[in-house]
């Protein structure tokens, strides 16, 4: 098969996964009494190239998230996620912050205060305003960076002093579960912090976004209040870690 034909097949396939995931999504918007609407798509791009990118960006996600400072380094300037807001969804370094603050529409892996204020201290050398999730260690995994519940609200009620900073919402990755459903109460209390903290008046503070659900569990995350969903091999087909 020829190179073009094999790419054309892999686009079309793409496409037709976006339709199903959107389905999926109305379903369980419409099943928990929300409007299909309310709920975004990210798509997780990590380890898919630039053509795979502006496949999903043409068959409709609502935005790109980028795992690594170097994948997003490299596909910025192919012009992959053009048409679409772009954002950093993995862990980052503070000495690779500059690479990313300024370059993306929203960092919503804010799993730290010194990352916190790095970006902050960054973002106002640039001159801009940074929009930023914080990430929540939901499931209080020890191998997992994120601010724990406390810390969060306490984070969020301290804005004030990042005014390089805009926090729009939270972002969370659960335990990786055993069993279907497994990671409902994660995504309910996740959906109680963030109306928590919605319900305060803070300065530098608009949340708007509850980043929770990927391609196993995203009908879960919709179910339990979930504003966006993180999907990589749903989209893009299993990933290859070998090559
Ligand atoms: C890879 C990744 C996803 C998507 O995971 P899939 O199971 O492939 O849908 C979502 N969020 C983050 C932060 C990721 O790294």
């Amino acid at each position: 098969m020829t190179e073009r034909l094999w790419a054309e097949m892999y686009t079309e396939q793409i496409a037709q996964n976006i339709a199903r995931i959107r389905a999926q999504m109305a379903e369980a918007a419409i099943r928990a009494g929300r409007k299909p609407e309310e709920i975004m798509l990210c798509a997780a791009t990590k380890m898919n190239d630039a053509e795979a990118v502006k496949a999903a960006v043409a068959a409709g996600v609502d935005c790109c998230g980028e795992n690594r400072v170097q994948e997003l380094t490299a596909k910025l300037p192919q012009g992959a996620y053009e048409g679409r807001p772009v954002h950093f969804i993995g862990h980052l370094q503070t000495n690779k912050v500059k690479q990313v603050v300024g370059k993306v529409d929203l960092i919503q892996s804010v799993d730290r205060i010194e990352l916190l204020a790095c970006i902050d201290k960054e973002a106002r050398k640039q001159g801009v305003v940074q929009n930023i999730l914080l990430e929540v260690n939901i499931g209080a995994e020890e191998s997992k960076s994120g601010f724990t519940p406390e810390a969060a609200q306490q984070a969020a009620a301290n804005m004030t002093e990042f005014p390089g900073c805009r926090l729009l919402g939270l972002m969370a990755i659960p335990p990786v579960s055993v069993h279907p459903g497994d990671n409902c109460r994660y995504f309910a209390e996740m959906h109680n912090l963030f109306v928590d903290i919605s319900r305060k008046t803070y300065d530098n503070v608009s949340m708007e976004c509850l980043s929770m659900g990927m391609s196993d569990d995203f009908a879960d995350a919709i179910r339990e209040g979930s504003t966006m969903i993180r999907v990589g091999t749903a989209i893009f087909g299993p990933r290859n870690y070998n090559v």
